[in-house]
């Protein structure tokens, strides 16, 4: 799942980033309020969610949210400041945010903001994915498959392959392009190759069949893949 964060001080957005990285997000990080436009701009189906910092430069979060609002862009927005009188919160949640949360705060009180924001959002996935004999493990970033005999094993994933085989559960059956693929799972100033949405659909791949899971991933050539579930 892709988080938009725009945050200008280096160190809250560097521990927002590695924290979120931790719990399987996967984070783009806007420095100042024009370019977190320009970022939502491109195709703001990317993110799950923004965490907009009130105070920024170029444009302020309030700005942004407005400007986002007006555009009929309905992607949740988490405020984050150090105002904290009343006043001030109303302003934020009347330029559009879902919700406030005020600074310093601690990384599990964000994540379960953000937990709760995704719950209330239209294209909201519940956290129980599965798939044929598998289902993806989010306690333990892995997958549990159930064989034939109904025993159950479980199969640890990289950060990567999780937040890949995530996302192509999310769209069973539906052909998925390289650029679609790498727009989601990979940050937008990721120095990743070109070739590695084609190298990680291969170690996925070959994880899913060793581990005896029945969905498959098909390769569209020149296109993209597809994770075959009949
Ligand atoms: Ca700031």
């Amino acid at each position: 799942m892709k988080i938009l964060l725009i945050e200008d001080e280096p160190d809250l957005g560097s521990t927002i980033q590695k924290s979120l990285s931790h719990h399987q997000y996967i984070v783009d990080w806007a420095i100042d309020g024009q370019s977190g436009w320009e970022y939502l701009t491109i195709d703001p189906t990317i993110y799950a969610l923004a965490i907009v910092d009130w105070m920024l430069p170029k444009l302020s979060g309030i700005e942004l949210c407005q400007r986002l609002r007006s555009h009929n862009y309905t992607l949740p927005i988490l405020m984050l400041t150090a105002k904290d009188r009343m006043e001030d919160k109303i302003t934020g949640l009347d330029a559009g945010a879902d919700d406030y949360l005020v600074k310093p705060f601690g990384m599990a009180e964000l994540l379960a903001r953000m937990r709760a924001l995704q719950r209330r959002a239209p294209t909201f996935k519940p956290d129980r994915l599965q798939l044929g004999n598998m289902e993806l493990d989010y306690g333990n970033n892995g997958i549990l498959v159930t064989d034939k005999q109904g025993s159950l094993s479980q199969i640890t994933l990289t950060a990567k392959e999780f937040q890949l085989l995530e996302y192509l559960m999310q769209h069973p059956n539906i052909t998925l392009t390289h650029e679609r693929i790498r727009s989601r799972i990979w940050s937008i100033d990721s120095d990743a190759a070109s070739n590695v949405v084609a190298a990680q659909i291969r170690l996925l791949r070959k994880k899913l069949s060793e581990s005896g899971c029945s969905p498959t991933i098909e390769t569209i050539r020149g296109f993209g893949y597809r994770l075959i579930c009949n």
